[in-house]
């Protein structure tokens, strides 16, 4: 199957000068206050799929992917 994945506004972080908290929390539509200050660790989401992220895969689900599409 293929999909098709949006891309979001913006630069990707200065891997020089990363700052506290996660690094597309600038760019991202589901970042807050938390965000800033902190990036849960990473964790297997699916076997061998690991995402760090401060919001669970439910509340994140379908952002980012195009109609039709499917993650996997
Ligand atoms: S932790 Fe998740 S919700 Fe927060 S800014 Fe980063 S990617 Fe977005």
């Amino acid at each position: 199957m293929t999909i098709s994945l949006s891309s979001i506004p913006g630069n990707p972080p200065n891997m020089a000068h990363m700052q506290k908290g996660c690094p597309f929390a600038p760019r991202c539509d589901f970042a807050g206050e938390d965000c800033l200050d902190h990036l849960d660790p990473l964790t297997e989401f699916a076997p061998g799929r690991l995402r760090a992220c401060n919001r669970s895969v439910a509340d994140v689900a379908g952002a980012g992917v195009e109609a039709g599409g499917d993650v996997q």
